[in-house]
């Protein structure tokens, strides 16, 4: 109807204006996966805005691409630090806080974003194998980092955010190894942030629903997600698809000093869509 389209096109124009650049000048942020998708624009939007990041990922030439345009859209142009390490190998997340606190001598922000989805059915005869490969990438992996990073987080006031989905509340026919593991991702950040509050670390969650990134390919679910997409543009309340800037916005407000008051928390990114 004509009223859904004004409402989209606003929306996307407000999109389009880029999220207010919050300040965190010579905050250290370290951001997993973020040589592409959310991690990246992530890792951008925390450069625009005065940061000095961490590029992470497993595939060097990305890691560069990204880590330079980082260095062009920081306002004093640091260096991103690049690192490849494979996050559900323990040597690797060791070196990825050592790098970290080597070169900025700190760790201000954490953003654990690297993962990936998988398909899987009760019927399905390699679901454990899958199980474990989604616990190993979504969950293990953001443990071994906090743990290894909150020595360092202690000293900073410093805050976590895990990426997580609106899977891991919305139970999914396709997705279950996945849903299983974001539900995880949420109780973890639940029950850390009752310990870390004292500390004075805040950890909490973002949860958004299929945004368009190379998440759909490497699950290997690229029609059945390009489905899911069109169908959420048709159907949500804000009717249009959310992009990884949204993802990022959430981001921004979880780690500023806006939202202080507020951990053990689950922001849902998703146009309303969970209630349609
Ligand atoms: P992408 O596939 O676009 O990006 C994933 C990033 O993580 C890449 O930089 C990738 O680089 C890196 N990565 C993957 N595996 C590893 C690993 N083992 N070690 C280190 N880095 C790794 O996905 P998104 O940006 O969409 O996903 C980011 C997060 O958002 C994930 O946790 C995902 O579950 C979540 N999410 C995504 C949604 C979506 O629809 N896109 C919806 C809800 C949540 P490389 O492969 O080179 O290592």
């Amino acid at each position: 109807s004509t009223n859904h389209s004004s409402l989209s096109s606003t929306q996307v124009s407000i999109n389009k204006m880029y999220g207010r650049c919050r300040d965190f000048s010579d905050k250290v942020v370290l951001i997993t996966g973020s040589s592409g998708g959310i991690g990246l624009e992530t890792a951008k939007y925390y450069a625009r805005c005065g940061a000095k990041v961490v590029i992470n990922g497993r595939n060097p030439v990305a890691i560069a691409k990204a880590a330079e345009e980082c260095q062009c859209i920081s306002p004093k142009k640091y260096r991103a630090l690049q690192i490849k390490a494979d996050v559900t190998k323990e040597d690797d997340c060791k070196r990825l806080i050592e790098n970290t606190i080597d070169r900025f001598g700190k760790l201000d922000i954490l953003i654990n974003n690297a993962g990936a989805g998988a398909f899987g059915s009760i019927y399905d005869p390699k679901l454990l194998e899958t199980l474990e490969r989604m616990i190993n990438l979504n969950v293990k992996s953001i443990a071994m980092i906090t743990q290894l990073a909150v020595p360092h987080l202690e000293k900073t006031n410093g805050i976590i955010v895990n990426i997580s989905s609106t899977l891991s509340f919305k139970p999914n026919v396709h997705f279950m190894p996945y849903c299983v593991a974001k539900s995880a991702v949420d109780m973890f950040t639940k029950c850390i942030a009752l310990e870390l509050g004292p500390k004075g670390i805040r950890v909490n969650t973002v949860n958004p629903t299929a945004v368009r990134t190379n998440f759909q390919s490497a699950t290997g679910a690229g029609e059945i997600l390009d489905g899911v997409l069109k169908h959420l543009e048709q159907t949500n309340p804000l009717r249009r698809i959310g992009t990884t800037e949204d993802v990022v916005n959430a981001i921004g407000y979880l780690t500023s000093s806006e939202s202080s008051f507020v951990t053990g928390h689950s922001l849902v990114v998703d146009g309303g869509s969970v209630y349609v």
